[in-house]
């Protein structure tokens, strides 16, 4: 219960990655707020967790692209559940085309308001309602590989993934003086509807530009952002943690 008592929005929390950190928060104490785009699937993991764990979840749809509705989650939460302490800025897309073949209003834009905007709304609306509250607060915010590295088709996707780590260290810097925390994760290669979506062939080529050739499971990254969250973690700020079972350090090993 290492969460006991703390209260997180976790944006993108109705699939893959997201969902698994829902369910290991509230196992480990925490109410949380589940903020998506899809809200009957957020509904339906508030529906599958109220058996356990009644009242520990609820749901509220947000578009993380939009200021004013990432403001309006934040203060949700923190109607429903009572104060703030988590955020956990993760929702995101994926995709990508050859750069020479961009359409920018296509193959740009929309990307980078979501997975880039969308985690600076995060940052700024919890920083201000923590700051607001006067108590010490964690941002945890999903990176990915691709933020420290280029890759095939993934351009846009490096770009904004790399933001999110530079927000994290800006976030670190500008709000130490209030006590709060920020942290980036940059998982791998996960078993999600993002990854899954491919052929068993291209899974299993994934699964070995991972060290011990397999997907990561969803809930091994919310094991880590259970713990990056808790007071456990209190010494982790500014800085990036990989959980990529190897591949961000061992891309080029021999086979
Ligand atoms: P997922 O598709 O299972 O979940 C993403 C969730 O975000 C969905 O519930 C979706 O409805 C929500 N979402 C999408 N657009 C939104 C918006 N505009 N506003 C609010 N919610 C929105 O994917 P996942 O694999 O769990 O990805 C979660 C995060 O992890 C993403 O940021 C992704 O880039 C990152 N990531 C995933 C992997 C991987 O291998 N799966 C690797 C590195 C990074």
């Amino acid at each position: 219960m290492r969460l006991a008592g703390k209260v997180a929005l976790i944006t993108g929390g109705a699939s893959g990655i997201g969902r698994a950190t829902v369910e290991k928060f509230v196992r480990e104490g925490a109410k949380v707020m589940i903020a998506d785009i899809d809200l009957p699937s957020a509904e339906t993991v508030v529906a599958d967790i109220e058996a356990t764990a009644p009242g520990a979840t609820a749901a509220v749809r947000v578009d993380v692209s939009d200021y004013a509705e990432v403001e309006a989650a934040v203060q949700r939460a923190a109607e429903v559940f009572g104060k703030l302490d988590v955020i956990f800025n993760n929702a995101g897309i994926a995709g990508g085309r050859p750069l020479l073949e961009h359409d920018p209003e296509r193959d740009y834009r929309p990307l980078v308001s979501i997975d880039q905007d969308g985690v600076y709304y995060g940052i700024l609306a919890a920083g201000r309602q923590f700051v607001r509250q006067g108590t010490p607060g964690v941002i945890i915010s999903t990176s990915s590989i691709y933020g420290e590295q280029a890759a095939e088709l993934s351009f846009t996707y490096s770009a904004a993934k790399a933001a999110v780590i530079s927000f994290t260290r800006s976030a670190a810097y500008e709000l130490a003086e209030h006590g709060i925390r920020a942290v980036a994760i940059t998982p791998g290669r996960v078993g999600t509807p993002i990854i899954n979506q491919f052929s068993e062939e291209l899974r299993a080529t994934f699964a070995s530009e991972q060290l011990r050739d397999r997907l990561t499971e969803p809930s091994e990254i919310a094991d880590v952002v259970a713990y990056l969250a808790s007071d456990e973690a209190n010494a982790i700020n500014g800085t990036v943690v990989h959980v990529d079972d190897g591949y961000s350090a061992f891309k080029q090993r021999l086979e």
